[in-house]
């Protein structure tokens, strides 16, 4: 690596970013943070997922003299980056349990030696003795606690090994330490900062915005079909499923393959070795689908996932935006589409308030549970409300979301609220959704037959609406709370004490109207558009390179038994169709192409160019 140091760090980190990375610019606030850290100071960086936030801590290391210490908690993420930066030419390595001791040994050995620019290691193994007496007899740039939100017992990835890394200040005072993490909520920016005593480091707040995804919510009706659709519309793509349990996962995944979709399961509860397997494949593949419980996404930085499916809710807004971020780490175009009914509603609103949790930890359950659903309800853009949820303000409508691309109608749906919840009382608040809309539209079923339904008041009062429509405003009515389930689970509804006003026509109710046919479905434009396999839409030409790209990126991926996005990433295989250079010195202007990368690829792929144009 040629000698940088000598320019002040933040030119010294653009030529780092140009040579070694190809990237013509930083985006957003990495280049204050790379000037501030390579200039010496501490850090304390909140960018979502898919923000940027490795490049933060990689460049200072190199621009700054010895070797960047890396905490992570997550294996298989190092090795994925020690992949990528060795072929960019960064002298990487990591230190964790899958090393034999002599492997480890030489790792040591290099790193006492000045002969590596970064090193990754897992937060127990740090604060050994024999690793600290390796750091005292090192050259350090710098620490960088990645993941650091796990120093929090406040969220959810909490590790106790986390909390001893506070060592670090007290026995390396003058190495700048840079702490990263995509969770930004006030209580657990205190944490790291107590913990981690960073009370001195500068805050990076980056906006959370994660613009290149399109998010969609979409009622759930026949979900495996409604799935099926969606991924028979991008039958190249990568992509994840999340569904709540195990069973499912296993179910969908099956179905899946029956259906001659290349999907795999992924969950706690599959055997190890099967579950490296399986996650090795996704991440070497180029277009498949992971059928998975929530275990599965930590640590996985597979840049071109290109939509994340939720079959089940997540447990919260946070955990929503979390998994949703692991799509379009790249920056091209990716979706995010939740599928959800009133089923799942009924079994979260059950779950918190059957949950053993103290009763403080019970009222933040519920507040969460509110804002995932009021997200999934709104008639508002949906990047906009979570926005706000953020914290962040998001000042129009981002033309990129569900609402915003089909307009939803919000309505005064007072007297319609009315009826639905008089059903619910006049049958003695015991009955599920199916029977009351069949009450509310006069139909005459058995059941409601046999229990003399037909006879009350409200039978038949709601033939105007369509059956889904009965449904959604259900729905909403348990979303917002004025109907909950039975305690004892059997589907039942029943009135809570918020329904009192709107039955006494105090309280008006807004309610949203579904668009017909939306999400899962596609939405009209969308199912009559040709099928798409790039990224971005391409000529049926420009589709035949990018085809032999990406099968050259495989190939040479496969023989050195690496990811094919450490050898480019799929935005780079779209600026060489859409620049089409012409020969090495054009190959090597475009973003991605690095240095060491035209060196070793450049021949590869301008042939490859050429014989295409
Ligand atoms: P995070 O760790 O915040 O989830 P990453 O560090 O993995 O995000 O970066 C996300 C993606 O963006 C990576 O594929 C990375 O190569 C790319 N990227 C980061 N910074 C830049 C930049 N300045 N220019 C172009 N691409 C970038
Ligand atoms: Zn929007």
């Amino acid at each position: 690596m040629p000698d940088a140091r000598i320019l002040p760090p933040r030119e010294a980190a653009l030529d780092v970013l140009r040579r070694v990375w190809g990237y013509p610019e930083f985006r957003g606030m990495q280049g204050d943070i790379v000037e501030h850290v390579a200039g010496g100071g501490d850090a304390l960086v909140l960018m979502p997922t898919g923000g940027g936030k490795s490049l933060c801590y990689q460049i200072p290391s190199l621009v700054r003299h010895g070797v960047g210490i890396v905490v992570s908690p997550l294996i298989a993420l190092m090795r994925d980056q020690v992949d990528a930066l060795r072929q960019l030419g960064v002298r990487a390595a990591y230190l964790n349990s899958t090393l034999d001791w002599r492997e480890a040994q030489e790792v040591e050995r290099a790193c006492e030696r000045g002969e590596l620019d970064l090193l990754y290691v897992a937060p127990e193994r740090l604060v050994t003795p024999r690793f600290l007496d390796l750091l005292e007899r090192s050259r350090i740039a710098l620490f960088a606690l990645d993941e650091a939100h796990c120093v929090s017992q406040w969220g959810h990835d909490f590790r106790p090994e986390y909390l001893q890394l506070s060592i670090l200040h007290e026995r390396f005072p003058l190495v700048p330490r840079v702490a990263l993490t995509a969770t930004a909520d006030a209580q657990t920016r205190t944490d790291i900062v107590s913990r981690l005593a960073l009370g001195e480091a500068r805050q990076f707040v980056a906006s959370f915005d994660r613009p290149n995804i399109t998010y969609r919510v979409a009622a759930k009706e026949a979900e495996r079909r409604q799935l099926l659709d969606f991924l028979r519309r991008r039958p190249e793509d990568a992509g994840i499923v999340y569904c709540m349990s195990r069973g499912k996962v296993d179910a969908v995944a099956d179905w899946l393959k029956e259906q001659g979709v290349d999907a795999l399961p992924y969950h706690a509860g599959l055997d190890a070795s099967v579950r490296q397997a399986n996650q090795d494949r996704f991440i070497k593949a180029e277009g498949m689908v992971m059928v998975a419980t929530v275990a599965f996404g930590m640590g996985i930085d597979k840049p071109n996932v290109r939509f994340v499916v939720h079959l089940d809710p997540p447990r919260s807004l946070e955990a929503y935006y979390q998994e949703t971020g692991r799509a379009g780490r790249d920056g091209l175009p990716a979706e995010a589409l939740m599928l959800y009914g009133i089923g799942d509603l009924v079994q979260l609103r059950t779950m918190v308030e059957n949950s053993d949790s103290p009763p403080a930890y019970k009222r933040t359950e519920r507040q969460k549970l509110d804002a995932l659903l009021g997200f999934c309800e709104t008639a508002r853009c949906r990047r906009q409300t979570i926005l706000t949820y953020f914290g962040e303000e998001a000042a129009k409508p981002c033309g990129n979301c569900d609402t915003c691309l089909t307009p939803v109608q919000a309505y005064d749906g007072t007297v319609t609220a009315q009826k639905a919840l008089s059903a619910v009382y006049r049958t003695g608040q015991r009955f599920g959704v199916g029977h009351l809309v069949d009450v509310l539209r006069g139909q005459a079923t058995d059941k409601v037959v046999e229990k003399h339904h037909d006879k009350l008041k409200t039978f038949g009062c709601g033939k105007d609406l369509t059956k889904q429509e009965w449904q959604a405003v259900f729905r909403q009515l348990v979303a917002y709370g004025y109907l909950c389930a039975d305690p004892e689970g059997h589907g039942g509804l029943m009135l809570t004490d918020t329904a009192t006003p709107v039955l006494k026509g105090q309280e008006t109710v807004r309610l949203r109207k579904d668009p017909a046919g939306t999400g899962g479905r596609g939405s009209r434009s969308e199912r009559s558009a040709p099928r798409r396999t790039a990224p971005e839409p391409l000529s049926p030409a420009d589709d035949t390179l990018w085809h032999a790209l990406k099968a050259l990126r495989l190939e040479l991926a496969r023989e050195q038994g690496v990811p094919p996005y450490v050898i480019f990433h799929d935005a780079t295989l779209m600026e060489m169709i859409h620049a089409k250079p012409q020969d090495l010195t054009a190959l090597g202007l475009l973003p991605g192409v690095g240095g060491r990368k035209l060196e070793r690829y450049g021949d590869y792929f301008l042939d490859v160019i050429l014989r295409h144009t």
